[in-house]
This record gives C-alpha cells, sequence and structure tokens, in this order.
C-alpha cells in the first residue's frame, strides 16, 4: 500500500523525520503540498508564494530522485489531505508538526478525521529545536523572556540531524509544479537575488560558516557588511532544519576552536526562532493581539499618505528609505534595519504595528508565522520580552552608528549617494551649497523628512505612557 507525507512547512529531502519514517516503511510514498485554503490557515504573502513556487519545484526534482512522487494541491487541507489520501488508498499519514493555533486546529481535525477511519496518522517533530512544550520556567510555565529561554534551552541535546533518505528507490517521474497560489508579476525580480531549494541552502550554511562566522558577532549589526547567514527563507520553508543548522555550527566550533565564541552569538540569534515559535504556541493570535493585554487601546494614527511613504522608501529618512527599498527589491532586509523601519512606524507615525506586519508579510520571502509578529511586537513594545516602550530609536544616529560611511544608504538610495557622510543620514542638516553640489534638490529629488524625529517621539511616548503602568 502507500504512505503519505503531507509536507507544508519541511521542503527538503534531509532531516525531514515525517519523509524519513515513511520511506523506512518500506512501502511506496507520496508526498503531498496543499496550498491551503482553510480560513484559520494565513495565506503566504507575494514574495514568500514566489519562494514557495521555486522551493516546491526543486523539492519535486529531488524527491523523484528518491523514488517519491510530489503532488500539489489546493483548497481547504481539511478536505484534501482525505480525498488524496482515498485516491491513493493510503494507509498511514505522516507530517512535521507546526504550532500556530489556526494551523493547530486545522491538524487536529485531519488527525482525529483520519482515525476514525482507521488511518494511521503519526505526527512528528521536525521545525523547532525544542517542542514549544518541552521547556519551561522553574515555575512550569511558558518562558516570556529570551534570556532564561536561552539559557535552558543551550543545556540541551538535540538529536543529530537525519542523513538523506535511508532506502534506495528507483527514481519516478514528475510533473511541473503547478503554482495555484498565484504570485505576483513583481515578485519575478526577486530571482536576481535568491536560489531557491535545499542545496542552495546547504551552500549557504557552508559559505557564511567558511566566509562569514568570524565577523558575525561584530559586523551583524552593519547593514553594509552582509556577513549574517541570510538563512531565514530558507528555514521559512523548511528547506534547511534548524537542527541541521545547529549541529554544522557546532560541528565547525569544533574544528575550529577560535570560533566558538562567534558560534555561541550566532546560535544565540538562531534560537530567537525557536523563542518566537514558543510565543506563537502558547499565546493567540500573536499576528493581532499585543501580548500586552494593556496596548490593545492604543490609539494609533490613521495616516494613509505617511503609511504609504514608508512602504515605498519615501519618508525623507535615508536609512528608513534604504531598508524600505532594499525589502521591496530583495524580500530581505537587514535586521538592523528592520528594528529601525519598525521602531520609525511604530513610534514616529504611530501607525499600527499589524500595518508594517502586514507590509512586511507581503514583501519578505522570509515572511514567517511565528518571527513577523513576535519581532514586530518586540519593537512596537507590546510583546512580552519587548524592548520598553521608551527606548525610541532615533534613526538618524543609528544610521550613523551602523552604516558610518553610508554604504548601505547610498546602495538603496542612490539619489542621495554622492553627498559627504556628514550629511548621508540627515540631507536636512546640509548647507545648500552642499546640496548643490551633490545635486539634491530638497523635496524635488529627495523628500524632506515627513515627520519631526523630536516632535513624534514625545507624541509616542505620551501615547505608550498613557496605558503603561510605570507611566
Ligand atoms: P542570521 O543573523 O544569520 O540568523 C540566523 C537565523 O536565526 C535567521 O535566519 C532566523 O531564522 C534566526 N534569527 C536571527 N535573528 C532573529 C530574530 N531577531 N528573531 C527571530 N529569529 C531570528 N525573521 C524571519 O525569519 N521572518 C520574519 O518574517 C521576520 N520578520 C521580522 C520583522 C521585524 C520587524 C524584525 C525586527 C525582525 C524580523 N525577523 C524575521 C528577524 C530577523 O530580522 C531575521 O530573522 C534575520 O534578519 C534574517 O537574516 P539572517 O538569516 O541573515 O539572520
Amino acid at each position: 500500500s502507500t504512505v503519505l507525507v503531507w509536507l507544508r512547512n519541511d521542503l527538503r529531502v534531509a532531516d525531514n523525520p515525517a519523509l524519513d519514517a515513511a520511506l523506512r516503511s518500506d512501502e511506496r510514498v507520496v508526498a503531498l503540498f496543499v496550498h491551503e485554503a482553510d480560513k484559520a490557515i494565513r495565506v503566504p504573502g507575494g514574495a514568500a508564494r514566489w519562494w514557495l513556487h521555486q522551493s516546491l519545484t526543486a523539492l519535486g526534482k529531488d524527491l523523484a530522485e528518491s523514488g517519491v512522487a510530489l503532488q500539489v494541491e489546493t483548497g481547504p487541507a481539511t478536505e484534501v489531505v482525505d480525498r488524496v489520501r482515498r485516491e491513493l488508498e493510503a494507509g498511514s499519514v505522516h507530517w512535521n508538526r507546526r504550532y500556530g493555533p489556526g494551523q493547530r486546529e486545522v491538524d487536529a481535525a485531519i488527525h482525529s478525521e483520519l482515525r476514525k477511519k482507521g488511518v494511521n496518522v503519526v505526527s512528528h517533530a521536525g521545525n523547532v529545536l525544542i517542542e514549544p512544550w518541552d521547556i519551561e520556567t522553574g515555575q512550569g510555565r511558558p518562558y516570556s523572556v529570551f534570556t532564561p529561554f536561552w539559557k535552558a534551552l543551550k543545556q540541551r541535546h538535540f538529536a543529530r540531524p537525519l542523513p538523506r533518505s535511508p532506502m534506495e528507490k528507483s527514481k519516478v517521474s514528475t510533473d511541473e509544479i503547478d503554482s495555484d497560489y498565484t504570485q505576483p508579476k513583481w515578485a519575478g525580480k526577486l530571482a536576481q537575488h535568491w536560489n531557491v531549494g535545499e542545496s542552495a541552502a546547504q551552500q549557504r550554511l557552508a559559505q557564511f560558516l567558511e566566509h562569514r562566522l568570524e565577523d558575525y558577532p561584530k559586523g551583524r549589526d552593519y547593514p553594509a557588511w552582509a556577513v549574517t547567514s541570510q538563512l531565514s527563507a530558507h528555514l521559512r520553508s523548511g528547506e534547511i532544519s534548524v537542527r541541521q543548522i545547529w549541529h554544522a555550527a557546532r560541528t565547525f566550533a569544533h574544528a575550529h576552536p577560535d570560533s566558538a565564541s562567534a558560534v555561541e552569538k550566532f546560535l544565540s540569534e538562531l534560537a530567537w526562532r525557536d523563542f518566537s515559535y514558543h510565543q506563537l504556541y502558547h499565546r493567540d493570535d500573536i499576528d493581532n493581539s499585543p501580548m500586552q493585554a494593556k496596548y490593545a487601546d492604543l490609539k494609533w494614527r490613521h495616516a494613509p499618505m505617511q503609511l504609504k511613504a514608508w512602504q515605498t522608501g519615501q519618508t525623507g529618512i535615508p536609512i528608513i528609505d534604504a531598508g524600505m527599498r532594499e525589502l521591496w527589491e530583495t524580500g530581505y532586509m537587514h535586521n538592523r534595519v528592520r528594528m529601525l523601519v519598525a521602531s520609525f512606524l511604530t513610534k514616529n507615525l504611530l501607525i499600527d504595528w499589524r500595518e508594517g506586519e502586514h507590509w512586511f508579510w507581503d514583501c519578505l520571502v522570509d515572511a514567517d508565522d511565528a518571527n513577523n509578529p513576535a519581532s514586530w511586537q518586540w519593537v512596537a513594545g507590546i510583546g512580552l520580552d519587548a524592548a520598553p516602550y521608551f527606548r525610541i530609536f532615533n534613526p538618524v544616529t543609528q544610521g550613523e552608528r551602523f552604516d558610518p560611511e553610508g554604504d548601505y544608504v547610498r546602495r538603496w538610495v542612490p539619489e542621495l549617494s554622492a553627498l559627504p557622510d556628514k550629511f548621508i543620514h540627515d540631507p536636512s542638516r546640509a548647507p545648500e551649497n552642499v546640496l548643490e553640489q551633490a545635486g539634491i534638490t530638497l523635496d524635488d529629488s529627495y523628500p524632506r523628512a515627513i515627520v519631526d524625529l523630536k516632535d513624534s517621539r514625545r507624541r509616542a511616548l505620551d501615547a505608550f505612557g498613557a496605558l503603561s503602568a510605570d507611566a
């Protein structure tokens, strides 16, 4: 008979526990991916849909080599999974667990329905280092602060990744992947920036360890200095597992003892992903409701023109505009700049964090169910382990500190490229003749700042302070 593997955010052949279990069964294995149309499931944004399509195409080829056909369907998973199972007369269904409340609801419904019909349903742990319920505070509660979570996590031992498909099966042919979630036209440009798929992910990891890791602890805050791993979109689609990254980094540290502290720093950042999933699992609705409930009443401003200026990188604050344009062009933005643009939107513009979260959701190739809302809540100061609301980034001084020569700004805001370093983060401070020499006319070739940083900071402090117990 047949074993069905339902793939979701785990589009890889190696270290895929659900696929591995199926392959060990000695039966015919078919993989299924569903473009889900269930109400409880968040439809991936445009950039992520583009990525998904490339990823499924690569996976379909890889799986065929191992004798596994990949079937791609569209519809509510609650109907599709059972229908495909019946068509294939599959007696078992395997999947790797996912952790969002809506996702668990769908999976639980399918699980119980299939069980009733006598189907063997097995769920596996494959997408996080630690299952969210397997780690808790001394008081037996979920963690709400990262540092103790990290301290507890790093004591744990995680099993070694599973090698690629253990069974030799004969090759099957594979159909062209249908992309039923339409990919927006604008997403085509992303192809210039990314190699998608499992082998690209492995290559990126190897290159990161070999060439970038050493500079990571210091360099990771400097957006012009591309030393981070850029593994996020591979992780989001599951082309690489977090466990593979964990062990590869540890093994590297073993072989290169000098790199131990850089590896520790990298792994602590990687652990934020698990922390986000911990929150996604234990909290309801993190993409919609502040984890600190008192902020549900915050009076956000309705300012569509300013929102548009933020989205299109026309705010007149160079580092913000550089970040938003990097996002639009590449589907990615450096972490430091993500923090700055999110702070600028939610504090200086006092625009609802969900507007920003949605824009990121649509534009990021790594748009992630857990990391995106949890990070937005962190920056807005309304999440659990959040930056205190009164710590508001000044994007000009942050730019001067983390992009001191203005290389990042010049790359993404070329109209400012001739400005001297001294003024690159705040053109309004440049004397007329300097602007003229640089070929810049404020309001014309580059906008004036759409908001006064000082006044808007005050306004945010008042709005947040009014709801904060410690105000
Ligand atoms: P590296 O520094 O190389 O880190 C390796 C991996 O560790 C990352 O790929 C990621 O999986 C994890 N990681 C690192 N930093 C963080 C962090 N602060 N929080 C959670 N995980 C982290 N990350 C996403 O994966 N998807 C998102 O949708 C997302 N949205 C964000 C929104 C905002 C407003 C902010 C401030 C951050 C967001 N992040 C998100 C977190 C972080 O910016 C990215 O994970 C990181 O920039 C990806 O680049 P990298 O792979 O080179 O990171």
